[in-house]
């Protein structure tokens, strides 16, 4: 059989642990037989950034810029327990957030469903799709504990020195201060990368706020992601058969758990924070979540949505057998494969992407998985648990077939 020839290479992004292991396992069952791969390859183990001094990283979000699609394995965010274990010179920032904060952009959470296994909320019956943005509010806060009585007030102080000032409150005892912001360009291209990601997948676009509570910050998240939509999306949306829907979150909450699934729900960083958890766990399982970062300027960078499964790894190393679910990796390489074909008309190459997902979603369905499955089917004839090899080895043998 001959093999799909790529055009431009995807930049694979290796990275740690019992995801590394993966990793080499899927390329060599499931790709390499199949695809002539061309990828320009980034080593993200922990060992290669301590040897470049994290520089690799920064490469690697760099070739993503320049290619525009990449494809990356979970990898180790260095805590004072790594540092030790690793014998780091530095605790290095997370890859994520480096590659995030040189790419921009949104995060696309999506959970991948098979019959046998059904999400905690019964009347799911289609993914829901969290977009996250990934930039600003709590998580770039600046916080403070005043001591005891005192006035807490908001200054702003423009360029040209004209300053603005606010009381926040008049503290008469110890308590809690917070600042936060955003900017309107990151909510903007936040927006975009919604209506956009929407129009590409062909499902409705829901956002929500607490723009009644805060009348200025979440009001102006509302307030662009209309503006946004009535000049650029509007049309295109009318002719994709696809909706925009805004709602206060709070009433989005109760809509999303009386839903089917099938839209996207967008949602401010903390919001998207919490609610991909509670979202990927009424769906089954972290081990059966993509994820996609969409930035601005459309680029795309692939990845599961769990870590390098330490635990498993440590066992691995015994050399005892390990069952890790290797399907949100193996719908990374998908989505990056799928979408280097779109990108450069390879119609061989999104079949692939297609045959790939089908059959290892085949695989599940005839009752085949790992062990983190097992105890959630529900399928007819008993659920037959199998290590990661064997698991590859049988959509291999359905993608042959
Ligand atoms: P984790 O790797 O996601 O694993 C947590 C637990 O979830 C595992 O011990 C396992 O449960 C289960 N699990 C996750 N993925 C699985 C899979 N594919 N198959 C089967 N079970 C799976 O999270 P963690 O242990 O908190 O973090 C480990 C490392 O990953 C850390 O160093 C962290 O920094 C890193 N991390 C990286 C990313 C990323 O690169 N995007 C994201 C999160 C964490 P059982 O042990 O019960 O089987
Ligand atoms: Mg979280």
């Amino acid at each position: 059989m001959e093999k799909i020839k790529m055009t431009t290479p995807l930049v694979e992004m290796d990275g740690d642990e019992m995801t590394r292991i993966l990793w080499a396992d899927i390329k060599k069952e499931l790709l390499e037989p199949f695809v002539d791969l061309k990828t320009e390859y980034y080593d993200l183990g922990l060992p290669e950034r301590e040897r470049t001094h994290d520089q690799v990283t920064v490469d690697s979000a760099q070739a993503t810029k320049k290619y525009g699609v990449a494809v990356k394995c979970a990898t180790i965010t260095p805590n004072a327990q790594r540092v030790e274990e690793y014998k780091l010179s530095q605790m290095w920032k997370s890859p994520n957030g480096t590659i995030r904060a040189i790419l921009d952009g949104t995060v696309f959470r999506a959970p991948i469903m098979v019959k046998g296994i059904s999400p905690v909320v019964k009347n799911w019956r289609k993914p829901i799709t969290i977009a996250r943005h990934a930039y600003g509010d709590v998580y770039k806060n600046s916080e403070f504990q005043p001591k005891g009585p005192g006035k807490a007030e908001l200054v702003f102080t423009a360029a040209d020195g004209t300053q603005s000032r606010q009381t926040i409150f008049e503290f008469t005892g110890p308590g809690v201060l917070q600042g936060q912001y955003n900017t309107d360009a990151s909510i903007t291209s936040f927006a975009h990368a919604c209506f956009q990601y929407a129009l590409d997948v062909k499902q409705d676009l829901w956002f929500a706020t607490k723009d009644t509570i805060s009348k200025q910050y979440d009001h102006r998240f509302k307030d662009i992601f209309q503006a946004i939509f009535d000049a650029e999306y509007k049309e295109k949306f009318d002719k994709a058969g696809i909706e925009y829907f805004y709602t206060l979150i709070d009433d989005a909450v109760a809509r999303v758990i009386r839903s089917e699934g099938g839209f996207i729900w967008a949602c401010k960083n903390y919001d998207g924070d919490v609610m991909s958890d509670m979202v990927s766990t009424a769906f089954g399982s972290l081990a059966m979540m993509t994820s996609v970062l969409v930035s601005p300027d459309g680029n795309y960078e692939y990845e599961a949505a769990h870590g390098t499964v330490t635990r498993h790894y440590y066992k691995y190393l015994k050399g005892e057998e390990t069952s890790t679910n290797p399907m949100a990796t193996i719908f990374a390489w998908s989505g990056a494969l799928r979408k280097r074909g779109e990108l450069d008309g390879i119609p061989a190459l999104v079949d692939f992407a297609d045959r790939l997902e089908k059959a290892s979603i085949a695989v599940i369905e005839s009752g085949v998985m790992t062990k983190d499955l097992a105890g959630l089917w529900e399928g007819e004839s008993p659920a037959q648990a199998v290590n990661s090899l064997d698991f590859l080895k049988a959509i291999r043998a359905r993608l042959e077939a």
